[in-house]
C-alpha cells in the first residue's frame, strides 16, 4: 500500500521513533510499504517518521547493484563511521525540491535486524553509506538541512517556502 509522505513543518518528522519491540505481521507490512511508496515516489531511501509511523523502520535501494531490491532495516544504528568525508549534493522526498551539498563520513557500519528479526552487520561506502546516514537520522527526528551551515540552511528554508507559496497560489 502507498502510504502519503509527511512533508516538511509536519511534527512527525521531528519526532525520535520508538525501537521496534517485536517484527511482527504489523511491521512487516510497514516494511512492505515503504518499499512500495520509495519506488513510486522514486527515491533510494524512506523511513517510517516519513509515512507517520514512529518507529525505528528504514529502507533503502540506491541502485548501486543491478537488482539487488530494497534492504529493510529494523532498529538500525551507525556501529561506526569513516573519519574521512564526502561532500554531495542531498534531497528528501520530505522536503522535495531541495537540493544541497551534505558532508558526511564516507563509509559507516550500520547494525541492524533484518525483517526475519536476524541481526545483520553492513558495511556501506558511496551513496549507500549516504543513504542510510541520511535514513537514521530521520529515526532521530533529523533532516538534512539540519547538516548545513546556517547560511545554507536559511537558504534552502527561503527557497523552501518560496516553493510551498507558488504550491498554494
Ligand atoms: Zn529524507
Amino acid at each position: 500500500m502507498i502510504r502519503e509522505i509527511r512533508l516538511f513543518g509536519d511534527p512527525v518528522l521531528r519526532e525520535p521513533a520508538e525501537p521496534v519491540a517485536a517484527i511482527d505481521d504489523r511491521v512487516r507490512a510497514l516494511v512492505a510499504d515503504l518499499v512500495e511508496t520509495m519506488y513510486e515516489a522514486d527515491g533510494v531511501g524512506l523511513a517510517a517518521p516519513q509515512v507517520g509511523i514512529g518507529l525505528r523502520v528504514i529502507v533503502v535501494d540506491t541502485r548501486e547493484e543491478e537488482g539487488s531490491g530494497a534492504l529493510a532495516l529494523i532498529n538500525p544504528r551507525i556501529a561506526d563511521a569513516s573519519v574521512e568525508t564526502d561532500k554531495v549534493e542531498e534531497g528528501c522526498l520530505s522536503i522535495p525540491g531541495i537540493a544541497e551539498i551534505v558532508e558526511r563520513p564516507a563509509r559507516v557500519v550500520v547494525e541492524a535486524l533484518d525483517p526475519d528479526g536476524e541481526p545483520v552487520r553492513i558495511e556501506a561506502d558511496g551513496l549507500s553509506a549516504r543513504a542510510l546516514q541520511h535514513e537514521v537520522d530521520h529515526l532521530d527526528g533529523v533532516l538534512f538541512l539540519d547538516r548545513l551551515s546556517a547560511l545554507k540552511r536559511k537558504m534552502a528554508l527561503q527557497k523552501w517556502r518560496k516553493l510551498q507559496e507558488e504550491d498554494a497560489g
